[in-house]
């Protein structure tokens, strides 16, 4: 079946996002660099540019930089006074995150905030709440950043949670994969909290089967 789901992608994309050379330029970037091939698609990025859109975010955390592939897509949508803060452990990432942001003109909108995500998240003291959020880093710590998210929330905050499907394996009660249960707490965090409206989709495409949580922030 991959084979079919990626030629779909392919399909849709040519058919619906209009080719672009930045974009197509940090993911070479990337590779060049040895990064590994797990940011999101351009499908996906498209969809995140979409809700940064529709909410009409201004201020966005990102947790889970990479090359800084989906911090493009997001950025580019954001006002002149917007701001993104995106969250990366490792040095290397960060760095060619900044050299690809800097190359496509939103390095004025974007911190690359080097570090383990949960170090910075504590630092980051008293600030206004942001927009919308990302999660897409390590997931055993996904319980943490939902805490953390939902700290620098506000009522009509987007919090967007990526890879919670896991090829299926997020129905496995017994798993011994951490990122697993990662998500599923993450899971079960978000369908407690009586703060949340959530829902969840699954994808396939050309990043295998997977899917992503969408949760709104009802109140604080
Ligand atoms: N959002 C990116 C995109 O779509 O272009 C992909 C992010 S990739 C799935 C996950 C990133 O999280 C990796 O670059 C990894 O180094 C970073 N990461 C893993 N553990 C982390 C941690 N504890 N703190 C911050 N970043 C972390």
């Amino acid at each position: 079946m991959q084979q079919k789901w990626s030629a779909v992608d392919e399909y849709l994309v040519q058919k619906l996002i209009p080719q672009d050379e930045v974009l197509e330029q940090v993911l070479a970037n990337n590779q060049r660099a040895g990064l590994p091939a797990i940011d999101v698609s351009p499908m996906q990025g498209q969809l995140l540019a979409l809700l940064v859109r529709m909410v009409r975010a201004r201020r966005i955390l990102e947790i889970g930089t990479l090359g800084g592939y989906s911090t493009l897509w997001m950025a580019r949508e954001l006002p002149v006074n917007g701001e993104l803060l995106t969250l990366e452990a490792e040095p290397l990432h960060a760095a060619i995150a900044r050299e690809n942001l800097h190359f496509a003109g939103v390095a004025n909108l974007v911190t690359v905030a080097e570090g383990p995500a949960l170090q910075t998240l504590e630092s980051l003291g008293e600030r206004p709440p942001f927009d919308l959020i990302f999660i897409d880093a390590d997931k055993p710590n996904n319980p943490s950043y939902l805490k953390w998210a939902l700290h620098y929330s506000r009522p009509g905050t987007l919090i967007i949670g990526d890879n919670v499907v896991r090829n299926g394996e997020v129905t496995n009660p017994t798993t011994t994969d951490a990122s697993v249960q990662g998500v599923r707490k993450f899971i079960d965090m978000l369908g407690n909290d009586p703060r949340l409206t959530v829902t969840a989709m699954q994808t396939v495409g050309m990043k295998g089967w997977d899917g992503f949580t969408l949760a709104w922030v009802n109140a604080i």
